[in-house]
């Protein structure tokens, strides 16, 4: 699957959409989701072009996948989630209802989030 240019994240990659910013280093940028499914609901994406983990994991430079997951332990460390726990999730493709076609992770937490899936 090609990169979409126009994906909502690219633009807010390249700040032609406001986001709520909670952390940002040359590797990633991680801000609140604007539907938030739990207190606390950010998304981590990295800053390139990767449509999804499958995209990110075979194609990514290791810099930049080494600094994307650093960038995603430090963005729960520095909301203080460390302690209490939290969950992340990469939906990747059809199965797991990817929406957005940019690699994200979901960090959420702020409650005990119960059992992996619903059903
Ligand atoms: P997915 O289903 O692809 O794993 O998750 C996409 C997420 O992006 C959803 O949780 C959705 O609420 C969030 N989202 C979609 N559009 C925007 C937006 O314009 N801004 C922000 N902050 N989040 C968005």
């Amino acid at each position: 699957m090609a990169y979409d240019q126009e994906n909502i994240f690219a633009k807010i990659l390249r700040g032609e959409i406001p986001n709520a910013t909670v952390y940002e280093d040359e590797y990633a940028l991680a801000f609140k989701d604007i539907n938030p499914q739990a207190p606390v609901h950010v998304l981590v994406i990295p800053k390139g072009e990767y449509v999804s983990m499958a995209d990110f994991s075979a194609n990514a430079p290791a810099e930049l996948v080494t600094g994307f997951i650093r960038a995603v332990g430090e963005t729960a460390r520095q909301l203080g989630l460390e302690e209490g726990g939290y969950r992340l999730i990469a939906n990747t493709g059809a199965n797991a209802h990817q929406e957005v076609p940019h690699l994200h992770y979901h960090i959420l937490s702020g409650r005990p989030l119960g059992p992996m899936l619903s059903r």
